[in-house]
């Protein structure tokens, strides 16, 4: 089996986490993460979220803002913890193609309702129904200037 020709970096990892604040404190305290990192609300997808570099990576600490919330919901069944790495693709199209020819399936994105690939604020992604030990699989073809400013017209940003 090849592994994945494309994918060509990890994008961020995503954590389920109670609370925003209480997770990032221990960022603060133990790995150097800035005083000043933000915790920005998605009201459309209904989470709290504190985000930051960490070693050339990009964290999301993620709090769902209700208690049936795609975080919560996991932190229920699983605990808290990595919920989901987001795979760069060059080509996010030929990256599902890749996994489907080795027996993956498409999971719904819950902020959108949409499922397979589709427009985010960074990028084109898509997530698959197989965890893989636990940790769901996105992928995210990042936008083009071109695509980013058209995205940002549709939008009405
Ligand atoms: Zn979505």
């Amino acid at each position: 089996m090849n592994s994945n020709p494309n994918v060509t970096g990890i994008k961020h990892m995503a954590f389920a986490v109670r609370s925003a604040e209480d997770a990032l404190r221990t960022y603060q305290q133990f790995l150097g993460v800035p005083e000043d990192t933000p915790i920005e609300a998605y009201v459309k997808s209904r989470n709290r979220v504190a985000l930051f570099r960490l070693g050339g990576t990009e964290y999301q600490l993620c709090e769902s803002m209700d208690p049936d919330g795609r975080f919560a919901s996991w932190i229920k069944t699983r605990g808290e913890g990595l919920h989901h790495i987001c795979y760069e693709a060059a080509d996010i199209e030929a990256a599902l193609r890749h996994a489907q020819a080795n027996g993956a399936t498409l999971r719904e994105c819950k902020a959108c309702g949409v499922t397979g690939s589709h427009p985010h604020p960074e990028g084109f992604v898509a997530f698959l129904d197989n965890d893989a030990g636990g940790v769901e699989i996105e992928f995210m073809q990042v936008y083009t200037p071109d695509e980013l400013s058209e995205y940002e017209k549709v939008k009405g940003i």
